[in-house]
């Protein structure tokens, strides 16, 4: 567990940013990214000066990882966010912070991204009504998500919402706390969005 721990954490430490992959520890002092915030191993891939390439591949990783997708589904948004009218970076990031995993996460629903995947997947959340199939769904304004009235559910929620309290809600969405909902109230503009990426990069990279 504790090796799992650490190479987890260490996708931090190369990224240089906080991922919050690991639930309650990320904002405690164990937390390793805290503890040494410099990439792993003898020779980093900081020194030197990286190339145009290295620096948009680095960049398009980070935000990969922030949200927990993999290649072929950052890809596929990639390709949906430009056929969005208006700006192809600001979309992709708006559609990945829409994510039903994320939203379920930011609302402290969830201690981590991957618990929110996991609620989704076992059929816990509901999106209008309606059990949610995906945790990659992007939701619109006036949605509204609901937690299954489980018991065992209800609980691990009330624990997750208690691990988060130190964390503020975006404006963009609406929490009640009883019982558990989520409404997004707005699109999120560009300073709401939670990850600090230059996605001109990104851009300049999956669109050679
Ligand atoms: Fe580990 Fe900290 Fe990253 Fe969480 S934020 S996964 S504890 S390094």
């Amino acid at each position: 567990m504790a090796r799992f721990t650490e190479a987890v954490c260490r996708l931090c430490r190369r990224e240089g940013l906080k991922l919050y992959l690991k639930g309650p520890r990320c904002d405690s002092a164990k937390c390793a990214f805290n503890r040494r915030d410099y990439a792993p191993g003898k020779r980093s891939w900081r020194r030197g000066r990286p190339s145009d390439y290295a620096l948009q591949l680095r960049e398009k990783q980070k935000v990969k990882r922030y949200y927990g997708l993999g290649e072929r589904q950052f890809r596929h948004l990639f390709a949906r966010a430009e056929r969005t009218r208006g700006n192809t970076g600001f979309a992709l990031l708006s559609m990945l912070e829409r994510r039903l995993d994320n939203i379920i996460y930011l609302a402290g629903l969830a201690v981590s991204r991957p618990a929110a995947r996991q609620m989704i997947t076992h059929g816990c959340v509901l999106v209008n009504g309606r059990r949610a199939k995906t945790p990659s769904q992007v939701l619109r304004n006036d949605d509204v998500v609901t937690i299954a009235e489980a018991e065992n559910i209800q609980k691990l929620v009330g624990q997750a919402r208690e691990l988060s309290k130190s964390r503020t809600e975006p404006s963009w969405i609406e929490v009640t706390a009883k019982p558990p909902t989520v409404k997004v109230i707005s699109v999120p503009a560009r300073e709401d969005i939670s990850v600090p990426a230059k996605e001109q990069l990104i851009v300049e990279l999956l669109s050679k």
